[in-house]
């Protein structure tokens, strides 16, 4: 029985699926495999696990588990799931790669894929659970579609064990297909339950025009409109990357101050009676009514002709606020003086993944009495995480992915238009507590040409850490493996290759034919080295570096290294732009201070060869000595939640290294001495080893034909030059022969992670 509090029943009681529990659970009882479709804010994520929980799926021999993509998606639903069941974070736990509090008690566990997919190494038939859900797949990450393959397999092979277990898939769109019509994956086509979308009517407006390239000031213009103009409601902005969030936060708190956010617990007792009254009164007046609009309408055409123009109107006239201009969004006009709600305070928060969970909790609160809710959000906003009373939805209609060359692996962030099922997702968002509105800035004829879904991430990147993961668990060819949509076979054919080439897997027997038949079927074996590279939750190339380091104990470097190679961005942005003058002058004494510690860090000599890996050694080595405090990471321009997550991974690596040889007695030392310069010449072998197949060679002057060769390197693989990165320490030496840990494309091919190599 669960007891749960009287405000937390009744706003359950209005959750659509509740009232699809009967069901959801008549299906499960009867199923092995369910699956759960209902849009975002359903309560598909925090309700199922209730009900499973209330129909005794949890109990002294087995738990329910629910994977999530998202990290943020796991520790905040945890919370959320505790709090509505009253119970402790003992019994309702969550379990991501760093962290966690799950316990014995645990009888439900949110964890990301990835931590499931380990766990499957360690117990193939995942005998602790009785249930697992597998949550938002319509995000298609490839661990939520390796997961679902192996699901399919361990589910029968449980059954037959006599201790059967339960699959749910859930996810926020109807486009199951690749899980439903697929004999290879699920012989007997598991039902798919759909929930009723408690959905108000969302209105959406397309731009007459698309903006070129400044999609960024649209947004600022729109939501400046939306604010000044329209009846109070949460404002939510899609744009595509951290930089831009926090440039656009920055932008509107200047353009609608909100002083009274000095300390954040005094926002509140700080208002003032009058602005209350001033709000209330105009939230009274402005109620407008809005079109009828079913959601189900607007996923092609704008649904309403007239709309177009109006918001032509907005677009081209910013001044035209405060005139006669009949500038309203709906169908009734505003009256002359009502129209600028611009003495209303914006409170602007931030969302993005990056960004510290406390600062990310923020947007679940109510925003302070008598402002507006403004968030400005990446795509973590679109689907895993409902944020409340959210009125106006501003869509920039782009995303910000990472492209990968298929042969190279070089990779891009690029920036282009999203999927049509993304912006209808993001639409979705403006109508989950009352009718809403979607500002889209792009035309329809644009949203036409999107493609209607985007390809699963899968199909988008290197395998090669999945292929190992795989063949550790026995999975030789891995081309009969059910994936839900499979990778192309050049990715899995690279991947193979490199997994040779770093002793990962056997190789085949050098008789010509034989190995190139081998490599295209995808059926060589695991080696002993690559089991124990499977062992370590990094990716191949780091795990080769940390299965060769036992020597010359070189280990706690090799892990440390390792570590800050894994975990993103290590070092702060500077190209925020300062708000004022006095700000300059501290970015630039900042910026000094920074540059001077990055050549400490680098050492002299021979210790420099090891480049910008040898500052990593020395940042985190820094970092760790000074107690990895927040006011030392701002001061050293080092992010502070990268280096916890670096501090949490040397921890857990370190274990993972004493388990595979018990006589290394590893720990993690705050105080680790530098590295010898003969352990610095080992580190580099041991780089090389990993990163062998990421080498380049330096133009020399007399090969120097054209201009653009000029300080530049030579890969096999690629024709066009690749340059050492700016940020590198080794960007003004140039060595002859370095190795690098990736080449980003930006407005060059550029080496990042570099380090040089000996040419002898
Ligand atoms: P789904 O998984 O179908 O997208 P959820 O179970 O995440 O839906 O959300 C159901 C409801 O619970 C939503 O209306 C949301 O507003 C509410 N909710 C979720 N998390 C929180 C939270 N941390 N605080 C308050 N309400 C929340
Ligand atoms: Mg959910």
């Amino acid at each position: 029985p669960v007891d749960r509090s009287p405000e937390i029943q009744e706003a359950r009681l209005k959750l659509p699926i509740l009232a699809e529990e009967q069901v959801i659970m008549e299906a499960i009882n009867e199923n092995p495999v369910v699956i759960i479709c209902g849009e975002t804010g359903s309560g598909k994520t925090t309700q199922v696990p209730q009900f499973l929980y209330e129909a005794g799926y949890a109990s002294s021999d087995g738990i329910i588990g629910i994977t999530e993509p998202r990290r943020v998606a796991a520790v905040s639903m945890s919370h959320r799931v505790a709090k509505e069941m009253n119970l402790s974070h003992r019994v309702v736990s969550y379990q991501i790669r760093y962290e966690g509090n799950v316990t014995d008690e645990t009888k439900i566990k949110f964890m990301t894929d990835g931590v499931l997919l380990k766990e499957i190494q360690k117990d193939f038939l995942l005998l602790k659970y009785k249930v697992i859900i597998i949550d938002e797949a319509h995000e298609r990450s490839v661990y939520t579609d390796i997961l679902i393959g192996l699901l399919s397999r361990i589910v029968p092979l449980r059954g037959k064990k006599g201790q059967p277990m339960k699959l749910i898939i859930m996810s926020a769109t109807l486009r199951v297909e690749d899980f439903t019509d697929n004999q290879k994956l699920f012989p007997a086509v598991p039902p798919a339950i759909q929930v009723d979308a408690r959905q108000f009517p969302v209105t959406v407006h397309f731009n007459k025009r698309t903006p070129v390239d400044d999609y960024n000031g649209e947004c600022f213009r729109k939501v400046c409109k939306i604010h000044r103009m329209l009846p109070a409601g949460g404002i939510l902005v899609f744009l595509t990357g951290q930089a831009e969030v926090n440039s656009l936060c920055r932008r509107l708190r200047k353009a609608f101050p909100f002083h009274k956010n000095k300390t954040e617990g005094d926002e509140e007792k700080e208002e003032s009676v009058e602005e209350t009254r001033k709000f209330k009164k105009s939230k009274q007046k402005k109620t407008m009514p809005l079109p009828k609009i079913d959601l189900n309408s607007y996923s092609v055409l704008p649904v309403d002709e007239g709309d177009e123009d109006r918001e032509a109107e907005m677009d081209d006239d910013e001044d035209a606020v405060g005139s006669d201009i009949d500038l309203d969004l709906g169908d009734d006009g505003l009256e002359e003086g009502e129209k600028s709600n611009s003495s209303l305070p914006l409170y602007v928060l931030p969302l993005y993944s990056l960004l510290a969970p406390e600062k990310q909790a923020k947007v679940f609160r109510p925003p302070p009495l008598g402002t507006r809710l403004c968030v400005v959000a990446t795509n973590v906003a679109e689907t895993s995480l409902t944020i409340p009373s959210i009125k106006y939805v501003v869509d920039c209609g782009k995303v910000k992915k990472r492209f990968y060359d298929k042969v190279t692996g070089v990779s891009s962030f690029r920036v282009t238009w999203t999927s049509q099922a993304s912006a209808n997702q993001r639409a979705g968002r403006a109508g989950r507590t009352e009718p809403g509105h979607c500002y889209r800035l792009y035309s329809s004829a644009v949203f036409s040409d999107f493609e209607k879904f985007s390809p699963p991430e899968i199909t988008r990147r290197p395998v090669e850490d999945l292929i190992l993961q795989m063949k550790a668990l026995n999975i030789e060819k891995v081309i009969n493996f059910p994936f839900p949509t499979p990778p192309p076979t050049e990715a899995l054919a690279a991947a193979e290759e490199l997994l040779i080439a770093l002793g990962a897997l056997q190789e085949p027997p050098k008789t010509g034919r034989l190995k190139d038949l081998q490599i295209a079927k995808l059926s060589c074996p695991i080696s002993p080295l690559g089991m124990t590279m499977a062992s370590f939750p990094v990716a191949p190339r780091y795990a080769k570096m940390l299965a060769l380091s036992k020597q010359h104990d070189c280990l706690p470097y090799a892990i440390t290294i390792v570590s800050a190679m894994t975990v993103r961005e290590l070092f702060e942005e500077f190209e925020r732009p300062a708000v004022s003058e006095e700000e300059t002058e501290k970015l630039k004494g900042k910026k000094a201070r920074v540059i001077q510690m990055r050549r400490i860090w680098a050492g002299q000599g021979p210790f420099q060869k090891l480049g910008d890996l040898m500052v990593m050694l020395g940042a985190v080595g820094a970092c760790e000595y000074a107690g990895c405090t927040p006011k030392f990471c701002e001061a050293n321009g080092l992010r502070y939640k990268a280096m916890v997550e670096i501090r949490r991974l040397r921890g857990q690596l370190t274990t993972a290294v004493n388990s595979v040889c018990p006589d290394a007695g590893l720990f993690v030392d705050p105080k680790m001495k530098p590295p010898t310069e003969t352990q610095v010449t080992y580190l580099r072998q041991i780089v090389l080893a990993g990163l062998g197949d990421h080498i380049a060679r330096r133009i020399q002057a007399e090969e120097l034909l054209d201009e653009k060769w000029k300080n530049a390197y030579k890969t096999p693989l690629l024709d066009d030059p690749v340059f050492i990165h700016p940020n590198s320490v080794l960007f003004k030496q140039l060595p002859e022969f370095v190795v690098y840990q990736e080449i980003v494309e930006t407005t060059q091919m550029y080496m990042k992670g570099v380090s040089a190599v000996e040419s002898e």
